[in-house]
Formats: C-alpha cells, sequence, structure tokens
C-alpha cells in the first residue's frame, strides 16, 4: 500500500495539543496507535495531521485521593495492569486489563485512547460503565466532566468532539465489593465477541445492588439495566437467580453480527459471559 502523507507534530502540553486539533479539522491525536493508525493503513481514516500526545506527563498515572482514583488518558494497559494500588481498590481494572490483546497491545495502547475510539467490541468500556467512571473531556474552554453511561454515543463514536481531548477519568471510591470480568475473545484479534463486567455493593453479607458494563454485543457498550434490578434485593448469586436475570438482561438488545457470529449466537455468548461474571462476583469476597 502507499501512505500517504500525513504530518506528524508532538505536543508539549495539553494546551499545545488543543491549539494544534483546533487549528485544522482534519487533525487527530496520537496516544498508542494501536487503533488509529491501523485505520489509516487501511485508509478508513483521513488525517491530516497526528498530534502525538502520548508522551505527556500530565495525561499519565494513576492517582489516589480519598473519594476517587484519577487515571490519565494515555496511560497505558500494562501500567492498569501492574498498578498495585488500583489491584488493592480497583481489582476489575487489572482483570480487566489482563486479558485485552497481548503484551505489545498493551504496552503502547492507552486507556484513553481506547474510551474515545469506542470500538464495540472494546474491554474499557464495559468496566467504566460497571464502575461508574466519569470522564474529564478538556476543550480551548476549559474541561466537562461526563458520566460514562453518556459518553458512548455510537457505533465507534464518543461523546469526545474533534476539537476536544479526554483527559482523565474518576473512578468514584470506596469501589464495589465483588467484581469479575468474563470474556469471550476473538480468536483472531482478541477483541470481545461478548464481555460482562459485574460490580456489586455488600452490606455484610447482604448484596445491596450493582452495575453491569456489557461490551462486544451491540452497538455500543451499554449498562444492563434490567439485570442490575435484580441485584438490588439480596441477590445471593443462585443459579435460579443468575438464570432468571440473565434471561432479560438482553431482551431489548440489537446484537451485532459479523462473520463470527450472527445474533443468535452472539446475544448466548453474552447470556453466558454475564452469569459466569455474576457467578464470580459473588464468589469472589
Ligand atoms: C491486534 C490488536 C488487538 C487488539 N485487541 C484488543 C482487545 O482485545 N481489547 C481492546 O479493548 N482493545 C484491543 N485493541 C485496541 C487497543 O486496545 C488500542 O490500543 C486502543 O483501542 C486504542 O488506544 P490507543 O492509545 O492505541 O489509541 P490511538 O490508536 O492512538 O487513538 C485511537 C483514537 O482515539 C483518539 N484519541 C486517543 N487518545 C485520545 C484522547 N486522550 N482524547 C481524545 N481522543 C483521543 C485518536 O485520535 C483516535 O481517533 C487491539 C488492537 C490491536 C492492534
Amino acid at each position: 500500500m502507499i501512505p500517504y502523507a500525513v504530518e506528524y507534530l508532538r505536543a508539549t502540553n495539553v494546551a499545545h495539543a488543543l491549539a494544534m486539533l483546533a487549528s485544522d479539522s482534519e487533525a487527530r491525536l496520537l496516544a498508542g496507535g494501536h487503533s488509529l493508525i491501523p485505520l489509516m493503513k487501511l485508509r478508513l481514516a483521513s488525517v491530516s495531521r497526528l498530534i502525538d500526545i502520548g508522551g505527556l506527563p500530565e495525561l499519565h498515572g494513576i492517582a489516589v485521593h480519598p473519594d476517587h482514583i484519577a487515571i490519565g488518558a494515555a496511560t497505558t494497559h500494562a501500567e492498569l495492569g501492574s498498578h498495585p494500588r488500583l489491584a488493592e481498590f480497583l481489582p476489575l481494572i487489572p482483570q480487566a486489563a489482563g486479558v485485552i490483546a497481548d503484551p505489545t497491545v498493551r504496552n503502547r495502547g492507552t486507556i484513553g485512547g481506547s474510551l474515545v475510539h469506542a470500538d464495540p467490541s472494546a474491554d474499557w468500556p464495559a468496566v467504566m460503565l460497571a464502575l461508574d467512571a466519569r470522564m474529564e473531556i478538556t476543550g480551548v474552554a476549559g474541561p466537562r466532566v461526563i458520566p460514562a453511561d453518556e459518553f458512548f454515543v455510537g457505533f465507534m463514536s464518543s461523546a469526545v468532539q474533534q476539537d476536544e481531548m479526554l483527559t482523565r477519568i474518576f473512578i468514584p471510591l470506596p469501589g464495589p465489593d465483588r467484581v469479575a470480568y468474563r470474556k469471550f475473545r476473538h480468536p483472531a484479534s482478541g477483541y470481545a465477541v461478548a464481555a460482562a463486567a459485574v460490580a456489586l455493593r455488600y452490606a455484610g453479607n447482604r448484596c445491596t445492588g450493582g452495575m453491569i458494563g456489557v461490551t462486544g454485543v451491540a452497538e455500543t457498550a451499554f449498562r444492563a439495566h434490567t439485570a442490575e434490578a435484580g441485584l438490588a434485593s439480596g441477590f445471593t448469586g443462585s443459579a435460579e437467580e443468575i438464570g432468571r436475570l440473565v434471561e432479560t438482561a438482553f431482551a431489548d438488545v440489537t446484537p451485532l453480527e459479523d462473520g463470527f457470529a450472527d445474533g443468535v449466537y452472539r446475544l448466548q455468548l453474552a447470556r453466558v459471559m454475564l452469569s459466569r461474571a455474576l457467578a464470580d462476583a459473588v464468589r469472589h469476597a
């Protein structure tokens, strides 16, 4: 393939990156490059300027505060998978990081790139929905913060506009008491054909509610609200309860279809992944 000419620019800070973005509607941010570069190679993205934000210290790192954890948007999947404080406070994050693709992708790919790219089969969207994350989106006028539930607006489309940047992700503390992530990987790419992230809250030994994020199944990742309603009243994780809850979970979902999984198969995988994630979460006290 003959590559087309692209200008490569390295941002020195967030304000510099935003100013460069604002000056050219075909400019795109480059973080780990593991989604954008493949799209450019296939000529599915037309880009005039690549603005590299991958090395900006402001966008890196994980900060633990009394009531939340803040994750820089350019933090890599590998960094999220190996951070000791995340393992302690939000173990769902290292669990999910460990099943993203392979070590090469995990060492370069970033959580911010993944969330903004909003691939319907990516892992982080389901996890961020289950953890009730807040997204800090920064434009030249300053930052705004929106819930994960409002972030994924359509097929490969997020609430971040062309002249904005996802800068940080905030996750409330204390985190959920019991969590699990179950994913059926596509055998070639490693992306989720169907996956479920479950986050349960307990008062003593009694489940008081929970949140469920699902990815791989529909045009965007989503919260399984109907299933969550079944967690509110002393859910014990019995086979009967899980069966009932999973039966209703995807009633109004239009499944994705592709050469690997038609809609019926994909929904069945989703039911199985959610059942296993619920059972795992209840067990992992
Ligand atoms: C072989 C392979 C297997 C993969 N398997 C999986 C998998 O199993 N699970 C999974 O979840 N993902 C998978 N991925 C995707 C991978 O995780 C990507 O790294 C990730 O989706 C995008 O992150 P990035 O940092 O590489 O983003 P980039 O490719 O640099 O950017 C992606 C998009 O986001 C924009 N962007 C990047 N950062 C920001 C920001 N801070 N603010 C605003 N816009 C921004 C870019 O302009 C671009 O449009 C796979 C990728 C490959 C190549």
